[in-house]
């Protein structure tokens, strides 16, 4: 499994969502059965021994990624949500965009001192929403144990970004 062309299951979409953009599509590979076992089983298998306890996505593609991750680690999931989705007490993360801020917000009582956490996405670009999940799940006295993505895009030094703040391992597949 560990050998599987995931590659082969990203689709490029130049100038997409704006000109001089090229996105990285991921669905191919959430739709393909032989693919999506492989990405949530190496990352699993990656963390299987780190004592995770919770595994946390931020909206939306997160989710995707990390409740599957969580099932395999025996862990909850928590999901990173935007402002106004959660319905009780949430701590919450500003974090600067390309152009103005966005927020993540995470229950209170959704983990605590006793947890060890994996935080995952589909991808990671910049890190900055990485490093605000990761702020974000400082706020409940949780111990980040790392970091994982399906696909880095390394030109933008992402890893540079995290370590800045977080020393925790970094694990991603593409
Ligand atoms: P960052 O905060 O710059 O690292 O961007 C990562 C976030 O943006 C993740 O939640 C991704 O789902 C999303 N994202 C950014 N670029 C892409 C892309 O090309 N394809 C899919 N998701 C993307």
């Amino acid at each position: 499994m560990s050998n599987f062309e995931f590659e082969n299951l990203i689709v490029n979409i130049p100038d997409y969502p704006e000109p001089g953009v090229i996105f990285k599509d991921i669905t191919p590979l959430l739709a393909d059965p032989q693919g999506l076992a492989a990405a949530i089983d190496q990352i699993s298998d990656h963390f299987m021994k780190a004592g995770i306890t919770k595994v946390v996505g931020a909206e939306a593609r997160g989710f995707l990624v990390g409740a599957p991750v969580a099932y395999r680690l025996g862990a909850g999931f928590v999901p990173a949500r935007k402002p106004g989705k959660l319905p009780r007490e949430v701590y919450s993360q500003e974090y600067a965009l390309e152009y103005g801020t966005d927020e993540l917000q995470v229950h209170k009582d959704s983990m605590g001192p006793d947890d060890k956490v994996l935080i995952v996405d589909d991808l990671v670009a910049t890190g900055g929403t990485a490093v605000a999940t990761a702020k974000l799940i400082e706020q409940t006295g949780a111990k980040i144990v790392g970091f994982s993505f399906i696909l880095e895009l390394c030109y933008l030094n992402p890893r540079e970004e995290i370590a800045k703040e977080y020393p925790q391992e970094v694990y991603t597949l593409i």
